[in-house]
């Protein structure tokens, strides 16, 4: 087996849109129907074998902070891999990710994998933002589609496995030690924005 290769992995997108669904069914295989606040906030880890390499996760979820236009390099500086998820019938959580993917490129070039996550499909009946768009969308700024239901189950594995087996070919692909993906093992910070609590909360994503 081959050496560990960490690398850093942030959600990001509006709130509501599912981002801590996705973690918590990828991590943990729950899903709940109620936002959760930041009851979960912070980062989670997974150790993956890929083609003989161990890889190992660390998947930061955020604290909220995006409904107060509050994350910002502090949160994603260092990472690999960006999941920058939209609601697939939410127009606005698409502007946003949109806003996200610009902030991203702006501020690591192309040294970060980018993830446009089309989550909720599970809502095909209410659906906004069809595939055609988010897929022209996401190849004209270098990025890869995916679509995603939390609720269902559906393509969060496949997801995970996608960005797995594109940031190590990109790390491997890289100058050697030029990476700075040795860096995201054993950390314990938490994000220290917004106070913990463990609140759940049912009405903010109603619209
Ligand atoms: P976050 O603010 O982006 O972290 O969003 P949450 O993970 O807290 O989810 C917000 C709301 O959307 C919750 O009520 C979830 O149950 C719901 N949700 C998340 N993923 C899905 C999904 O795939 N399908 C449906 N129908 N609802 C989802
Ligand atoms: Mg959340």
């Amino acid at each position: 087996m081959e050496a560990e290769k960490n690398f850093k992995v942030v959600l990001l997108g509006e709130g509501c849109v599912g981002k801590t669904s996705i973690v918590l069914r990828y991590i943990q295989n729950t899903f709940n129907d109620k936002h959760l606040m930041t009851q979960h906030a912070g980062f989670f880890q997974k150790n993956i074998n890929m083609a003989g390499k161990r890889v190992c996760l660390t998947i930061w979820d955020t604290a909220g902070q995006e409904r107060f236009h509050a994350l910002g390099p502090i949160y994603y500086r260092g990472s690999q891999g960006a999941l920058v998820v939209y609601d697939i019938t939410d127009n606005d959580s698409f502007i946003k990710a949109k806003n996200w993917i610009k902030e991203l490129k702006a501020m690591l070039g192309n040294d970060i994998v980018l993830c446009i996550i089309g989550n909720k499909c599970d809502l095909e009946k209410t659906r906004v933002i069809s595939l055609e768009e988010a897929e022209a969308y996401a190849a004209s700024v270098g990025a890869k589609h995916y679509s995603t239901s939390a609720k269902l189950n559906k393509g969060v594995e496949e997801l995970f496995l996608d960005l797995s087996k594109r940031m190590l070919s990109k790390n491997t692909t890289s100058t050697p030690g030029a990476s700075n993906s040795a860096s995201t093992s054993n950390r314990s910070e938490r994000i220290p924005i917004v106070p913990e609590s463990t609140e759940t909360k049912e009405s903010c994503c109603s619209k």
